[in-house]
């Protein structure tokens, strides 16, 4: 068997009878819906099918095609956005379609003019257009890079390797029926990759591609993709001030346009440097003065740093700090209205258990 000709052929074939059902997906032989595909894209970036589904679920459920979503508040899409992380994806998926809508509302048909929408890369221009308009494009992510470093057996490391692995993903579809079918071809790949050519235990004995994968002929399948050894994660310190009225609201700010978890609310907090700040300097730099307690210290994980946060409880009630631009009182009860980012889900719940 010639091996490139039968890639596409044993995805294709196996895609037929294992694909899963996921609710931005097309059944074969139906035309797909360039919006719903973006939209999954867009979420999907850095983040795991399941997490996914009930959020594009919601997000179709409120905004059913692109112009609703178009015309629909920032902060509702903010507030819907909430859990689902890198908040920057939903700012620019509202400019987007925003954008979109402007041009006319249909999804551009080219990988020049996807990019030059916001928030729209390499990789999420060529899945919508091989998904949503069943062009020959591969859209090589981390599930294909795995893959192809695999059946090539490329021994060099990642991300040095990404150039040359991008190159030899490109040629997975060099054959008639991939052609025809880019959409479910592109789809066949990323199945395969989150549920057989899996970055731990590989399920070689079941792969509709164990005839043709070098990896596993050479039994170095789990060895592969290797990779250089990251840097480690930088740590970042932060106070944040648990600050309650005497109706039981907390005490809220915005944070910057800009930067991590833009735009969402947060408890009144130190910018995050290298070192604990001290209790004082919180106060300053929060103009929110009063006696405090300590409650303790949490941790989390950004994609590159990690950050602690050390927690004061304000003794006593503030009510002389009236609602204002800066100042925003909210019931827990109402939280879910407001973009609110998991982190400050943690301080909160934290901050009330303690
Ligand atoms: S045979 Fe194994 S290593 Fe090769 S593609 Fe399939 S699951 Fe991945």
């Amino acid at each position: 068997m010639s091996t490139q000709n039968s890639y596409a052929t044993l995805i294709l074939h196996w895609y037929d009878q294992h694909q899963r059902i996921l609710p931005w997906r097309a059944k074969t032989g139906t035309i797909p819906n360039p919006y719903h595909v973006l939209l999954s894209e867009i979420m999907l970036q850095q983040t795991q099918v399941a997490t996914v589904i009930p959020y594009f679920n919601n997000f179709i459920k409120n905004f059913p095609t692109l112009n609703d979503m178009a015309h629909a508040p920032l902060d509702k899409i903010m507030a819907m956005w909430t859990g689902l992380g890198y908040y920057s994806r939903a700012r620019n998926l509202h400019r987007c379609v925003q954008e979109i809508v402007k041009q006319g509302g249909a999804v551009p048909k080219t990988q020049e003019a996807l990019k030059a929408l916001p928030g729209i890369g390499e990789y999420t221009s060529a899945a919508i257009l091989s998904i949503g308009y069943n062009q020959p494009y591969v859209p090589i992510d981390g599930n294909v890079e795995r893959i192809t470093a695999r059946l090539f057996a490329v021994q060099e490391p990642l991300p040095s390797s990404k150039p040359a692995l991008a190159m030899l993903a490109k040629t997975l579809n060099n054959h008639e029926e991939a052609l025809v079918r880019p959409g479910d071809f592109a789809q066949g790949l990323f199945d395969i990759g989150a549920t057989i050519c899996k970055p731990k235990n590989p399920l070689c004995l079941i792969c509709p591609l164990s005839d043709v994968c070098k990896a596993h002929q050479e039994k170095i399948a789990d060895l592969l993709p290797k990779k250089q050894k990251k840097a480690e994660k930088p740590t970042k310190f932060g106070v944040s001030l648990f600050i309650q009225n005497s109706q039981g609201q907390l005490l809220f700010r915005k944070r910057p346009e800009k930067g991590v978890l833009a735009g969402t609310m947060e408890l009144p907090s130190t910018i995050w440097s290298e070192q604990f700040p001290s209790l004082e300097q919180a106060i300053i730099e929060t103009d929110c003065k009063g006696e405090y307690k300590k409650l303790g210290d949490i941790k989390h994980v950004f994609t590159h740093f990690t950050l602690k946060i050390r927690l004061y409880a304000l003794v006593g009630h503030p009510d002389f700090i009236t609602q204002d631009q800066k100042n925003i009182w909210l019931d827990l009860k109402e939280l879910h209205h407001y973009p609110c980012s998991t982190l400050m889900r943690k301080m909160i719940a934290y901050s009330v258990k303690t």
